[in-house]
């Protein structure tokens, strides 16, 4: 499903990546871990197609990704991507139910359907009632909840998670990833998940550890 080879990439003069390789199949949940300032996250943005590599190349769902437009990376993001980043993300002056149809909107859909879409997955994630919500008025789990759901809404091929639970503490934490891992399943959803926590990690089928803008190896959990 996801192949990167040989991925460099960095700012100005600070190199970020430097020679990354993942591999990573349909279906499977990978975890990928490393210190602070690794390149977890640029990993993982060159991935979703939001940051162009200077070298490498990069293959996702059959599509070579690095070498694409901005116009043709943004089409693929909203059509084929779903994306989880750390709490603060969601627009706090719409609803949840709104936060939440956002993808849909986004791609042309029509509100009325676009909200029915988003509907079950106040039950499925445990949100009843918070529909008419504006997001800023959510707790940090629930609105990270809400996030979960705009990143599933349109049945993306890959999720992408970037520290989801980054901001939540350790018991709601894993609540969310109870759910996203769930719900990753249920929908065979690939998934990306970026953290530096074990606990966080160990929710993933398999481990792969950045160091120094390389994927070094396997990584190994306590
Ligand atoms: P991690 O996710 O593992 O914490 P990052 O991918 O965020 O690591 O960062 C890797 C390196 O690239 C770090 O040295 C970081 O400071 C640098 N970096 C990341 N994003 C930028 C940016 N937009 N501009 C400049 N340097 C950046
Ligand atoms: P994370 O690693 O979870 O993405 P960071 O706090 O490292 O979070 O980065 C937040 C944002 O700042 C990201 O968009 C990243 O690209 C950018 N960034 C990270 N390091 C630097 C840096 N040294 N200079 C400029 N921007 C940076």
């Amino acid at each position: 499903m996801i192949e990167a080879r040989n991925v460099t990439l960095s700012f100005g003069e600070t190199p970020a990546l430097r020679g990354a390789d993942l591999a990573v199949e349909r279906g499977e949940i990978v975890a990928v871990m490393g210190p602070s300032g690794s390149g977890k996250s640029t990993l993982l943005h060159c991935l979703a197609g939001i940051l162009v590599p200077d070298g490498g190349e990069i293959h996702v769902d059959g599509r070579r990704v690095d070498t694409l437009g901005e116009n043709e990376r943004s089409a693929l993001r909203r059509d084929r991507f779903g994306f989880v980043f750390q709490f603060g993300q969601l627009v706090p002056e719409l609803t949840a139910a709104e936060n939440v149809a956002l993808p849909l909107l986004l791609a042309g859909v029509r509100r009325a359907k676009a909200l029915a879409a988003a509907s079950p997955w106040f039950g499925r994630l445990g949100l009843d009632g918070l529909e008419r919500r504006r997001s800023g008025e959510l707790s940090g789990g629930q609105a990270q909840r809400v996030a979960l759901a705009r990143g599933l809404v349109a049945g993306p091929t890959v999720l992408f998670a970037d520290e989801p639970t980054g901001a939540l503490d350790s018991l709601t934490g894993e609540q969310v990833m109870d759910l996203l891992v769930a719900s990753a399943r249920e929908q065979g959803t690939t998934v990306v998940l970026v953290t530096h926590e074990a606990r966080v990690a160990a929710y993933a089928d398999r481990h792969v550890m950045v160091r120094d803008g390389r994927v070094t190896s396997l990584a190994v959990l306590p």
